[in-house]
């Protein structure tokens, strides 16, 4: 079998979305999947749009989310020798041919065609057949290459996510693929391409389907078989308008930047237009064991932000509390936070995360609430109001002298608590919400005695005593 190779093609002209970067999950993870190959190319040759910058916010989007390739980044720009040799092949071979047609009785034929309700298309004048003699060729116009697409028959392949997809040869014309100046069109260098870099398996936005029996019957005249195609329809955004930037779409790096785990972003992508059964939650691993083509949506995906959030808190739990650590790090510098020795390596921060992460769906927010082990607090004035009254402010202080003493864990601070209620004959609530306030500076928190031990002892006597 040959080895599968699949590419990410993007064309750098500006912003990549979640919805761009899946056309690079899904290639990437159908060669990993196949212990294949994935060629990043870069399809520059819009030279006014595109930019270096954008090119490198796609790698850097992609090397967030792990979608790390093995050839490239090929630049369309520097293979413009290579493409001129393929065109000086073809045009040596009679495969292509020069046209003259102005674009001034360009227009003139579209406009008749209009006229006549047919499809405006290229009607052939510069096509030379065993025959026909071709029109004087007028002087001083440099003309453009078309190729000379087959005519009569049609293109048919079987798109992996569309089925069978049928075009007669009748409605495709003979399509430019060199300019005046001899700089080659888009679908040519795409094809040249995809054939020189051994491209098994095309998978991209359905926006190029129209481009594909081109393609394919380029591809054949340069002696090549067409390699697998699977055309993803569009990710649409949650007003169901296609996504994009000036739709609101947020770049790749944001969800970086807001603190999603990159795994949670790439299992959330892979289920938008693709699946495995009923599964949601999946690992970056079983996704390369799972993903084929076979299962691929053919109905427009709709980005859902409470869905992304929710995969994102399955993330955060399944993540190790040892990368998390690293992350809420990195948040808190991003911060200018410093951080305490101890929670600069080791395992404590990794305790703090393993007790805080069931709360959160990102990195950020983790690092929100683990704040209070760094920083100080302050309890809204007015719950701490309501919260600490006459009636158990003697509780709080009681506590307080009891904690001097007692082993620094879990289990004993939970002993101190509960004596301190059977003392004062108070319910859970009314000991742990104020101890909560002054310690935490919020009213909620996991489990009392497990937050309390992962502060120093001092910290918390200390803010205790301002009862
Ligand atoms: N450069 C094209 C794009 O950005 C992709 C072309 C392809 O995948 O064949 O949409």
């Amino acid at each position: 079998m040959t080895q599968v190779r699949t590419r990410f093609a993007p064309s750098p002209t500006g912003f990549i979305h979640l919805g761009n970067i899946r056309s690079a999950l899904y290639p990437w993870a159908f060669a990993r999947a196949n212990k294949g190959v994935f060629i990043l190319r870069i399809e520059d040759t819009d030279v006014e749009r595109s930019s270096q910058e954008a090119v490198d916010v796609i790698i850097e989007g992609m090397k967030w989310l792990g979608l790390d390739h093995d050839e490239g980044p090929y630049y369309q720009m520097q293979r413009m020798d290579r493409y001129k040799e393929v065109l000086q092949q073809m045009l040596e071979k009679g495969l292509v041919y020069p046209c003259y047609m102005s674009s001034e009785e360009l227009d003139a034929l579209r406009e008749r065609q209009m006229a006549n309700k047919e499809k405006p298309r290229y009607d052939g004048t510069w096509r030379p057949e065993s025959g026909k003699t071709l029109p004087p060729v007028p002087e001083g116009v440099k003309p453009v290459l078309r190729f000379k697409n087959p005519q009569g028959g049609s293109v048919v392949w079987e798109d992996k996510v569309k089925g069978r997809i049928e075009i007669s040869n009748d409605e495709l014309d003979d399509l430019v693929i060199a300019r005046p100046d001899g700089t080659p069109t888009y679908n040519f260098c795409v094809v040249v391409d995809d054939m020189d870099m051994g491209i098994t398996h095309v998978i991209r936005g359905d926006d190029h389907v129209n481009n594909t029996p081109r393609q394919i019957n380029i591809l054949r005249a340069l002696g090549q078989e067409p390699p697998v195609y699977a055309h993803l329809p569009t990710v649409l955004n949650e007003q169901g308008e296609k996504m994009s930037k000036r739709h609101g779409a947020k770049a790749v790096t944001q969800y970086r930047d807001e603190g999603y785990l990159a795994d949670a972003i790439v299992n959330y992508l892979a289920r938008l237009g693709w699946s495995h059964g009923d599964d949601e939650i999946f690992s970056r691993e079983q996704l390369v064991e799972w993903f084929n083509l076979d299962h691929l949506g053919k109905s427009a995906g709709q980005f859902d932000e409470a869905k992304l959030r929710w995969v994102a808190q399955q993330h955060m739990k399944m993540a190790s509390d040892a990368l998390l650590a690293g992350l809420v790090r990195e948040q808190w510098q991003r911060r200018g936070v410093s951080v305490p020795d101890e929670l600069a390596q080791g395992d404590k921060l990794a305790a703090m995360c393993a007790l805080f992460k069931d709360r959160c769906a990102t990195t950020v927010e983790l690092a929100d609430w683990l704040a209070m082990y760094v920083g100080d607090v302050a309890a809204p004035a007015e719950e701490l109001a309501a919260q600490l009254t006459d009636a158990n402010k003697p509780a709080v202080a009681a506590l307080a002298a009891r904690l001097q003493t007692v082993d620094w864990e879990k289990g004993a601070i939970n002993q101190a608590i509960k004596d301190t209620m059977a003392e004062f004959g108070l319910k859970m609530p009314q000991v742990a919400i104020p101890v909560r306030l002054l310690v935490c500076g919020r009213a909620q928190t996991p489990s009392v005695d497990a937050v309390l031990a992962l502060f120093d002892r001092d910290v918390v006597l200390k803010r205790l005593a301002q009862v």
